[in-house]
């Protein structure tokens, strides 16, 4: 199973996290949401394989954390994924809005210059702009868009712009979402958590979270779970060798 948005280091143990995910078999993304974050983080995937590391810049901190853009574009040719980046158009966040559009900006340009990273990209009430700075930047990779919530015709922008798309259970609990789902071409789709943020137990990892995720696709799709499973990692596979 596929666990492709997960900030492991901000589990209460982030280490047991880890091995609890590397024992489960998962292929996880582990994302961050500072520079400074990055290299404590990757080492939690050291020996563990499946496990990525993505150098992030949150855009609800991006205030406060635009001094680590120089420390971004030096840890950017160490990895091939970048995120949790992005814009959030929330009111909690507008205040900020401006330093957000200038740290993704930068962070898209900067991924651009090392050649185009696999990055995964918070859009909340933010969907327009998040596409608006993808266009502004070709060349900077291959946009996965996490838990994608803006509009169908937004969705329809993004899936025509070439997005991939990380879907949870919440997403896949709410008509909205599920709605949504329904849309996005079946070659373009990967499972996530947004782990600890979605799990009750924040301690330790929760794979049946993805366990549902998948659940609720193979639903949608009227397929088996295994069959759903099997599409997801053919996925990932397209995905890593593009
Ligand atoms: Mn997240």
């Amino acid at each position: 199973m596929i666990d492709f948005h997960c900030h492991l280091d901000l589990f209460s143990e982030p280490q047991s996290a880890a091995e609890a995910a590397h024992e489960a078999g998962l292929y996880v993304l582990s994302v961050t949401t500072t520079p400074k974050a990055f290299v404590k983080t990757a080492l939690l995937a050291k020996g563990k394989k499946r496990i990525q590391t993505a150098l992030g810049l949150h855009p609800e901190i991006a205030h406060l954390r635009k001094s680590e853009l120089p420390l971004f574009d030096r840890l950017v040719v160490e990895t091939r994924y970048v995120g949790e980046v992005g814009l959030d158009g929330s009111r909690d966040f507008a205040a900020h809005f401006e330093d957000q559009e200038m740290v993704f900006d930068h962070v898209l340009s900067s991924c651009a210059k090392a050649g185009g990273k696999i990055i995964s990209i918070h859009s909340r009430n933010a969907a327009t702009k998040v596409l608006d700075a993808l266009e502004r930047h070709p060349g900077f990779g291959i946009p996965i868009m996490h838990w994608f919530s803006g509009t169908p015709s937004q969705l329809r922008r993004a899936i025509d712009m070439g997005c991939w798309f990380s879907v949870g259970r919440p997403m896949l609990k709410s008509s909205k979402g599920r709605q949504l789902v329904s849309t996005i071409p079946r070659n373009r789709i990967l499972t996530e958590t947004d782990a600890p943020f979605t799990t009750k137990d924040e301690k330790s990892y929760q794979p049946a979270e993805v366990k549902t995720a998948v659940e609720e696709l193979a639903s949608l799709w009227e397929i088996s779970p295994t069959e759903t499973g099997n599409r997801l990692k053919d996925n990932l596979r397209t995905l890593l060798a593009a």
